[in-house]
Parts: C-alpha cells; structure tokens; sequence
C-alpha cells in the first residue's frame, strides 16, 4: 500500500495545484492530509475546492482550519494569523465552509499501520518540536507509525528498545523502516515551508517495502506572493515564503 502524506497547504493554490501535478504522487492507494488546509495565504477557497476532489482521502482539521471555520476564537493567534483568518473567512463559499467545519478532529487511526493528527497524539494543537513533545505524543499511539504535521518542518522521530532519535529529512531521501520501530514523521509543509527552504515538501510511505520517501518540488512564489500583497494581506506573509520560514 501507497500512501501520499502531506500538510499544511495554507490557502496557497500554486503550491497545491503544483502538488497535484506532481507524477510521484499519483498512483497512491491513500491520501493522508494532517491540516491546515487554509489560513495565512490568498487563495482558501480555490484549494478547498481542490483539495474537495480528492479521492481515497482521509484528513484531520488543523489549527487554523478551526478559527476560520469558527469553531474556535483567533484571539490566541498572533496579528498576522488572525487578520489573516478573519480575511479568510469572507473569502469562502458557504459549502466550502460547510466541509471545512466537518473535518475530522485528530488523531485518526487510518489502519493498522498508522495514525495522523495535526499537532500530536494527545492534543490536536500542542506543537511537536522536541524529543520532550515527542516522547509524549509516542504515549498516546497505538500504531507504529504515526504522521504530524503543525510544525512545517519535516522530520522522523523514532523510538527503538525505549530509547528515542531524531532522523533528518534531507531533499529525496529514501528511509527504510524497521518493524519493530516506532516513526512520528512530519512531512513539512505544502503552501508555507519553514525550515529555511522555500520548496513545498511531502512523503510517500510504502507499507509493502517499509520504506519512506521525502519529496521536495519548486513552485511560483512570486504569484503567491503577489496575490498575498494585492489582497492586503499582512506583508510578513508574502516576504516568509521566499525565505522559507
Ligand atoms: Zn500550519
């Protein structure tokens, strides 16, 4: 089995749409989607729409899919976060809205083999960032593998013999899995990367050959950019995307 893991699109369309097109990520028997489907970039309505079309998927909501879909306040996010998610809203059709307030709260067991939240296991926001957060979210698993998204910064964590590590995602790294290992893995980031490389990145898991693989793959940023800027939207949110943080 073939599974497609991505997160974080952030309402960037060019991203997403260059996602779609890319040929690795076709032939999958599973899409797994770890949230944040919008907030922050220009385009929430087009990539749900989008993102609506995709088959065999199974997606958990993230943090700032909940704010904009006004199930929670944006009083606890930072300036640009919320004027970005009250901009959001007015953005989106009532169905697109719909959808988006009946995504799935994390974690999901997808099968057998694995579990996806946003955040962690235990708490669908609780940031991922260190072997501390971690260890924690190893506690509240039930499968040996599990994919998170939250941070936008791809990397596995693995926990053998009760000992913890950390496995760097490097551009097409190939990682094989060992069964009687546990993984969290983070993807990165479709639409807002942040670990100082601006290209969207994602992970194919292949359960028949244990094997992960991490994908990198460049898109317009000065488009997004633009639109980010023609909307109004705050400055920061254009100027990360080229700087990748
Ligand atoms: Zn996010």
């Amino acid at each position: 089995m073939r599974y497609l893991v991505f997160s974080d699109i952030h309402s960037n369309a060019e991203a997403f749409e260059r996602f779609l097109a890319q040929k690795k990520a076709r032939n999958v028997d599973k899409i797994l989607f770890l949230g944040d489907l919008v907030g922050y970039g220009p385009d929430p309505d087009a990539v749900i729409t989008l993102f609506r079309e995709l088959p065999h998927l199974k997606a958990v909501r993230g943090n700032h899919d909940k704010v904009i879909a006004d199930l929670e306040s944006s009083a606890l996010f930072n300036p640009a976060a919320a004027f970005s998610a009250e901009w959001s809203k007015l953005k989106i059709s009532p169905a697109n809205l719909q959808y988006l307030k009946k995504l799935a709260k994390g974690p999901q067991v997808i099968d057998r083999f694995v579990t996806i939240c946003h955040g962690s296991t235990f708490d669908e926001d609780y940031y991922v960032f260190s072997q501390f957060e971690a260890t924690e979210s190893f506690r509240f698993m039930n499968t040996s593998i599990g994919f998170f998204g939250h941070t936008h910064f791809p990397i596995i964590y693995y926990l053998r013999n009760d000992k913890l590590d950390v496995v760097p995602l490097t551009e097409n790294a190939r990682i094989k899995l060992d069964r009687n290992t546990r993984y969290l893995i983070n993807p990165g980031s479709i639409g807002q990367p942040r670990d100082k490389n601006p290209t969207s990145s994602y992970i194919i898991f292949d359960s028949g050959k244990m094997e992960i693989s991490f994908n990198r793959f460049g898109y317009e940023v000065a488009r997004t950019q633009k639109k980010i800027r023609d909307a109004g939207l705050p400055e920061l949110l254009a100027s990360r995307l080229e700087a990748g943080v």
